[in-house]
């Protein structure tokens, strides 16, 4: 999926942004932030640095609907990684331990308590680009003058405005 650099509050062509279909019908409203790498570092405070940018988008009914199917797929994906830790913890690690010499029955085992958190972290990654980018259009970057990267729009409503990243 080519990325699309276009300024804050832009007009798009009434195609598709995910099939680029000509004559889309359903137009949405989005609101996104971006938050500077560096800013993210500052925790809570680095929300006064956050770049905000906002677009109607054009979208077949297809479309329209996976885009409204995409947070509750999300969600749904996440809840079952964590369940498959869950699983794992409750299933797999009894089983597997007692293979173990006892020096390493402590270090898997905690180790895999200790995993939970980094887990999270690399499941809630996963269903962003795995469930949820492929259903919508999502922000990666807002620039100081108000251009904003947009990722996940159809070729075809690149070409039409010209304006894609390199
Ligand atoms: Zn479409």
């Amino acid at each position: 999926m080519p990325e699309l650099v276009v300024r804050d509050n832009a007009t798009l062509p009434t195609r598709c942004v995910k099939c680029g279909m000509a004559d889309a019908r359903e137009a949405l409203l989005e609101d996104f932030r971006y938050r500077p790498l560096w800013a993210r570092l500052l925790g809570r405070l680095g929300a006064i640095f956050d770049r905000k940018a906002s677009f109607c988008f054009w979208l077949c009914k297809p479309c329209d609907a996976k885009w409204k199917y995409a947070t509750p797929a999300s969600i749904v994906t996440f809840l079952l990684g964590i369940a498959a830790w869950l699983a794992g913890a409750r299933y797999v690690l009894p089983w597997v331990l007692p293979f173990l010499p006892d020096a390493l029955t402590w270090v898997v085992g905690i180790g895999y308590f200790v995993a939970f958190v980094p887990w999270l972290y690399v499941l809630d990654f996963m269903v962003d680009v795995l469930v949820k980018e492929p259903l919508v259009v999502s922000v990666r970057g807002i620039d100081k003058n108000g251009m904003v990267t947009l990722h996940g729009v159809h070729p075809s409503v690149v070409a039409e405005l010209g304006t894609g990243a390199p």
